[in-house]
């Protein structure tokens, strides 16, 4: 086997070990090459079950958590995505395989200028970065079918789940940032919101408006 299969067999063991079983995840996890989402001295470590540092002083997350968090989002082909919290796009190419149309939102234009290149290099063409206060919503392309928050607020934005359709998902990790926090997920139904409690979770912290570059 090369050098590259085995890595790839590793990292999806590693996935399947930690409880991602959906196949559909698996498959798009597999499509994703997190070494193109991460530079310089760590890019060695891409395929490691594990945070690696990502510029503006954020982190790409842990693959299994990427799984499991998709896991629990339950995307369908026929929806419509919203990401907070781009960081280097490695959780929206992987939407991107799973959903018709995603939209992914940071507040740190370089990083949202560095995932665009990543997303056109890859030919994802269903994914759209804006760089934004991803807190506030996305009014203009709302309402969403799946809302994904990949940054820890201490409640679940108003403002978002104002933007989740009825029947629609939305999975965010909450809690203070320097504590553990819980991932959870929110349904929409048609008597209103109903809260499911996942696991804990550990994520940089959700801030409010634009950062500095
Ligand atoms: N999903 C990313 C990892 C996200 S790290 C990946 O796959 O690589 C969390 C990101 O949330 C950081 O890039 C941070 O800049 C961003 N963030 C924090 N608060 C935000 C806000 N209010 N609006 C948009 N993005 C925010």
């Amino acid at each position: 086997m090369t050098d590259d299969a085995e890595r790839k067999m590793q990292f999806l063991f590693a996935l399947r070990s930690k409880g991602v079983t959906d196949k559909r995840v698996l498959e798009a996890m597999e499509k994703v090459d997190r070494g193109a989402f991460v530079r310089g001295i760590f890019a060695t470590r891409a395929y490691d079950d594990m945070p690696l540092p990502i510029a503006c002083g954020q982190t790409i997350s842990q693959p299994s958590v990427v799984g499991l968090m998709t896991q629990a989002l339950n995307v369908q082909p026929r929806d419509k995505v919203l990401e907070i919290g781009t960081g280097s796009g490695y959780q929206a190419a992987i939407l991107s395989h799973l959903a018709r149309r995603v939209y992914t939102v940071d507040r740190h234009r370089r990083l949202v200028q560095e995932a665009r290149q990543v997303f056109e290099d890859l030919g994802l063409a269903n994914v759209t970065a804006f760089a934004a206060d991803g807190s506030r919503g996305l009014a203009e392309q709302a309402p969403f079918d799946r809302i994904l928050v990949t940054a820890a607020a201490e409640d679940p934005p108003g403002p978002l789940l104002a933007e989740l359709r009825e029947g629609g998902i939305m999975v965010l990790p909450v809690g203070q940032s320097d504590a553990v926090q819980s991932l959870i997920k929110v349904t929409r139904t048609a008597e209103g919101f109903r809260y499911d409690e996942l696991r804990p979770v550990r994520f940089v912290p959700l801030l409010e408006g634009l950062g500095q570059d």
